[in-house]
């Protein structure tokens, strides 16, 4: 009885250690440096990174100019922020994420947002928001699922930021919540998605004056969700809302 205890406990913490300090690049196999993350370098070189974007929504363009939906009416939110395109395999890592929080490719993730985000504000000449909102669930999504993945990207952004480029960051979940769960957004066309978002949220806090705030999300697809949550924040007094998201899809991509 007691060898099968041991093999069983010696399993277990093989897998843990491997889950916790991974030896091997979760994509190719090839060999990790202990300080390295769950992708090795040449992995993390190759994942889809937006580059040339419209400079107020983030949508893919052929260069960075603004689309034609944020020329003809402009978002309530300044400026959308995202480091990589919707596609594989950041949509399989998101996708995993939202089932699993120790998914680990997520912190690497994370990480390339961060430099993404610390690269505009100086090239823009602005300094950096010091709140961050993690983008709110519906408590009965945030019960099935159990945690709020965007409030693990906060988290994660916030240690970078701090850590890497001496930037304080607090994260705030008590400002916004989440009213209207509404139907899966998968399910939904376009148009549908964007009439369910409108009334979603709510702000809690309204000595919010003068604040400048990033919401935190892990996919923007139409741009709904942001421009919805941003409302709410202006009405409430926050003065510019920005949204920091780990991806992005393109107009044809209204499946997430
Ligand atoms: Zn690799
Ligand atoms: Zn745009």
């Amino acid at each position: 009885m007691r060898p099968l205890l041991n093999r069983a406990a010696s399993n277990l913490v093989k897998q843990l250690s491997h889950n916790l300090l991974p030896s091997s690049c979760s994509f190719c196999q090839s060999p990790l440096q202990l300080s390295a993350g769950a992708l090795c370098h040449n992995c993390v070189a190759e994942l889809p990174r937006l580059t040339t974007q419209c400079q107020r929504c983030a949508v893919p363009l052929v260069s960075d100019t603004l689309c034609a939906n944020c020329q003809q009416k402009p978002p309530t939110y300044r400026r959308c922020i995202v480091a990589f395109h919707y596609q594989t395999p950041v949509d399989n890592i998101i996708l995993r994420f939202k089932n699993d929080p120790y998914t680990t490719e997520i912190k690497q993730l994370s990480a390339a947002l961060a430099e993404r985000i610390s690269t505009t504000y100086r090239l823009a000449q602005r300094p950096c928001p010091k709140t961050i909102i993690p983008l709110p669930l519906h408590w009965l999504k945030m019960t099935k699922r159990g945690f709020n993945q965007s409030l693990i990207i906060s988290n994660l952004l916030a240690d970078y930021l701090r850590r890497e480029h001496q930037t304080a960051i607090e994260i705030r979940s008590d400002i916004c919540r989440r009213i209207i769960k509404g139907q899966d957004q998968h399910l939904l066309s376009a148009k549908k998605r964007l009439t369910s978002i409108k009334k979603a949220f709510t702000a809690e806090v309204q000595s919010l004056d003068g604040l400048s705030v990033a919401v935190v999300d892990d996919v923007v697809t139409t741009g709904a969700t942001a421009n919805s949550v941003a409302k709410v924040l202006l009405k409430a007094g926050v003065a510019q809302v920005d949204i920091w998201s780990i991806a992005r899809t393109s107009w044809n991509n209204t499946t997430v």
